[in-house]
């Protein structure tokens, strides 16, 4: 059967965020992608600008600063609902980082009103799931009281791409936390989940990189479309894409820089086309633990 996407992310004329880092990867994997571009840059905003754009642009634009084209956006995922039973929406709620919101506040009641009721796979970082459940995650026991939370509001399946809670391999690893409800009744009559929670140390590269969370959403859809009932699989697989992507990109980044010099923001687009064996065939680098 044909398997068709409607992605709705931003556009960058050069280099990998929103859709340029979903729409290549998914077609690799075989799946029809429609697109539709919530804004077009002429590149992400961690380098300076190849052509000139207002200076507005350049104070993270993309993320729609306007609520009314996430209530679009809302009506849309609604609508194609309604006509398309069985259809899975994919929500990377896009609020802010590390403590820093880059949306208006006055968006985050129609985040948790209306577009997470009606996610079926939710991938927030830690302080949009924050957010979102108004708790702290300090602790693993706290993250997988907010995927708990996450769940009760909608989405099926929700992971923590990535959290600030120390791994048990050290300070070169990030952690990363998924859950998925196992059956339709979530809470037994004595009160706890039943839910497959799964948890990541993901090794560190030491770089920051822009479009990485619109890839692993992408790349989480494909797997768990695979592997709808195994979110450990469809884990491993999204992260090991991840690793192979984030490796080539940082080996060429300094390649690039030379000896000695720290790779620009142009220099650490991710390298896409080069990853293509990758994608659509991930070798297994790194092992989920079932929580
Ligand atoms: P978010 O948009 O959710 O904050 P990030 O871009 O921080 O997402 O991370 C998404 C995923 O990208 C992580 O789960 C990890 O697999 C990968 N990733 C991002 N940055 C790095 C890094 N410096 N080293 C290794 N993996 C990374
Ligand atoms: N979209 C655009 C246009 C951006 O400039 C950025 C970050 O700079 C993102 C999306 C966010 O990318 P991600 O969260 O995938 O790293
Ligand atoms: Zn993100």
């Amino acid at each position: 059967m044909e398997c068709r996407i409607l992605s709705i992310q931003s556009h960058v004329v050069r280099g990998y965020v929103g859709n340029k880092s979903a729409t290549f990867p998914l077609q690799v994997l075989g799946f029809e992608v429609d697109s539709i571009n919530s804004v077009q840059f002429s590149n992400h905003t961690g380098w300076f600008c190849l052509f000139r754009v207002e200076l507005e642009t350049i104070f993270y634009p993309w993320y729609c600063k306007d609520k009314s084209f996430l209530e679009v956006v809302v009506s849309i995922i609604q609508e194609l609902k309604k006509a398309t039973p069985g259809l899975v929406y994919v929500c990377d709620p896009v609020m802010g980082d590390h403590g820093l919101l880059y949306v208006p506040e006055n968006l985050l009641p129609v985040y948790k009103n209306e577009v997470v009721p009606l996610a079926d796979i939710l991938t927030p970082n830690q302080f949009e799931a924050e957010l979102l459940t108004g708790r702290k995650i300090k602790t693993e026991d706290d993250a997988v009281e907010v995927m708990d939370l996450l769940h009760e509001m909608g989405p099926d399946t929700v992971v923590l791409t990535s959290t600030d809670l120390p791994s048990k391999h050290g300070d070169q690893f990030l952690v990363a936390l998924g859950s998925q409800k196992t059956s339709k009744v979530f809470r037994n009559p004595d009160g706890t989940s039943s839910s497959q929670k799964i948890c990541m140390d993901i090794p560190q590269v030491d770089a920051v990189f822009v479009g990485t969370g619109d890839l692993f959403a992408a790349m989480l859809l494909a797997w768990t479309h695979h592997h709808p009932k195994d979110l450990k699989t469809a884990f491993e697989k999204t992260v090991s894409v991840m690793q192979h992507v984030v490796k080539r990109t940082f080996t060429y980044a300094n390649e690039m820089a030379g000896p000695g010099n720290k790779p620009s923001a142009a220099q650490l687009e991710l390298r896409m086309i080069q990853s293509k064996a990758d994608i659509e065939n991930p070798s297994v680098v790194v092992e989920a633990k079932v929580l």
